[in-house]
């Protein structure tokens, strides 16, 4: 079996009970789901969101991640709106358990020949840097708690070469290395660090891509499972990387892909 009813959480209502979780950019898409799985799976949940713009979205997160969640506004990018953020986080539960690094951007397709350097810049500072920033203040708070986990929603283009889109690729490269070398300084104080890396998950990310037919089926063409996947199949996952079930995974990266990663084009 492939699928499941996405109205049929896999996780009991405790498997997260008494963390507090921080997932960032969570009022769309993978965010979004990963924040109301956790608060389904009893954790208190705080929902950040980029800007002003995106407050109701977020704040509809919260009210559905449960009575103790919060939504919080901060661009992942600035490290003083990042420390801002944490803040927040102690003054209203005093811990943190779970960071999501989940914020992430890309750009329309574009040769490198021709790739503005802005959009280079703007994708790593949220990408890469925003994610630094946020492990930063989350080793800060779990080593003197000697625990925590860090989850850092990647890609499959930390692995696979991703023709047009140079910076994302680099950004999510850069965050594996950035995962496998966190992991193992934090590993002696008791926190893991992981990837969560998913293929083609239908969210605004990639609306125009799915959109448009021929592209669509050309992604379809290179995944065995022969669908793109859901944003649940993606909060399932980080559940289960959240939950007492996962307590000697760290340093690694978890492909949630429908098979895409070991795509053979047909052969
Ligand atoms: P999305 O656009 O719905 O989510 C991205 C979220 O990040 C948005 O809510 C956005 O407001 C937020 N964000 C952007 N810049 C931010 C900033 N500076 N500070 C705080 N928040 C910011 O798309 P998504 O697909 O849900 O993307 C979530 C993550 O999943 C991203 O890191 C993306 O790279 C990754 N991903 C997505 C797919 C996919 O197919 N959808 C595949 C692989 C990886």
């Amino acid at each position: 079996m492939t699928d499941r009813k996405q109205d049929a959480p896999p996780f009991t209502p405790s498997a997260l009970a008494g963390r507090v979780a921080l997932v960032t950019g969570a009022g769309s898409g993978i965010g979004r789901a990963i924040a109301l799985a956790f608060g389904a799976a009893g954790a208190a949940v705080v929902v950040n969101y980029h800007a002003d713009a995106g407050r109701d979205e977020a704040e509809e997160v919260a009210r559905g991640a449960g009575r103790a969640a919060i939504a919080v506004k901060a661009d992942v990018a600035d490290a003083a709106a990042v420390a801002a953020l944490f803040g927040q986080v102690d003054a209203t539960h005093g811990r943190l358990d779970v960071l999501v690094n989940n914020a992430g951007i890309e750009s329309p397709p574009t040769p490198i020949e021709r790739y503005p350097v802005e959009d280079f810049d703007r994708i790593i500072a949220t990408n890469l840097r925003g994610a630094f920033l946020c492990i930063r203040e989350a080793a800060r708070r779990m080593i003197p708690a000697r625990g925590g986990r860090i989850i850092n929603i990647s890609s499959v283009h930390e692995d696979l070469a991703f023709p047009g889109n140079a910076a994302y690729a680099a950004s999510k490269g850069a965050l594996r290395m950035l995962m496998r070398t966190t992991a193992l300084e934090l590993a002696p104080h008791g926190i893991t660090v992981v990837n969560l890396a998913p293929g083609a998950i239908e969210t605004p990310i990639n609306r125009a891509t799915l959109a448009d037919p021929s592209l669509r089926t050309a992604l379809l063409a290179e995944i065995p499972l022969g669908r793109v996947g859901r944003p649940d199949e993606i909060a399932d996952a980080a559940v289960f990387l959240a939950s007492d079930a996962a307590t000697y995974l760290t340093a690694t990266t978890v492909f949630v892909d429908g098979g895409l990663m070991r795509s053979t084009r047909g052969l």
